[in-house]
């Protein structure tokens, strides 16, 4: 019969990357923190673009990016005084690739869904500003 052997050290590292999983799964488990993988999926944006777009109060919108962060989905850049998000570094592909096929279903289902490229009207970040000009 075929037996498996595991050393305790490959047990623990395998408990705590399923602890990471799921952490990483918890954070996502948030249909507006969705939304937000699901924009910064196409770039980088500042708070306020995200809470013009989603038409969410800015501190519900840091909450949420907090939380994104704290697992380590979601990275921060400063730009002067602007602060952009952006997907972190670690690229869960497989993840993404769902978001991705998301974002496009979002897109031909509610054509009121922008793009990050569009400027959104009414928003004060420096690219919408700038567009204006
Ligand atoms: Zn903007």
């Amino acid at each position: 019969m075929h037996s498996v052997r595991t050393s305790e050290g490959a047990i623990r590292r395998e408990e705590a990357s399923h602890r990471e999983a799921a952490a990483l799964l918890r954070a996502l488990a948030h249909p507006v923190r969705l939304e937000i993988v699901a924009l910064l999926a196409q770039g980088e944006a500042c708070v306020c673009h995200l809470q013009t777009l989603l038409r969410k109060r800015q501190p519900y919108i840091s909450q949420q990016l907090m939380a994104l962060r704290d697992a380590r989905l979601v990275d921060d850049r400063r730009d002067g005084a602007v602060v952009y998000y952006r997907l972190a570094a670690l690229d869960p592909e497989p993840l993404l690739g769902w978001v991705r096929a998301e974002l496009a279903r979002q897109r031909r289902a509610l054509p009121h869904v922008a793009s990050l490229a569009t400027r959104v009207e009414g928003c004060p970040c420096p690219r919408c500003a700038q567009a204006e000009e």
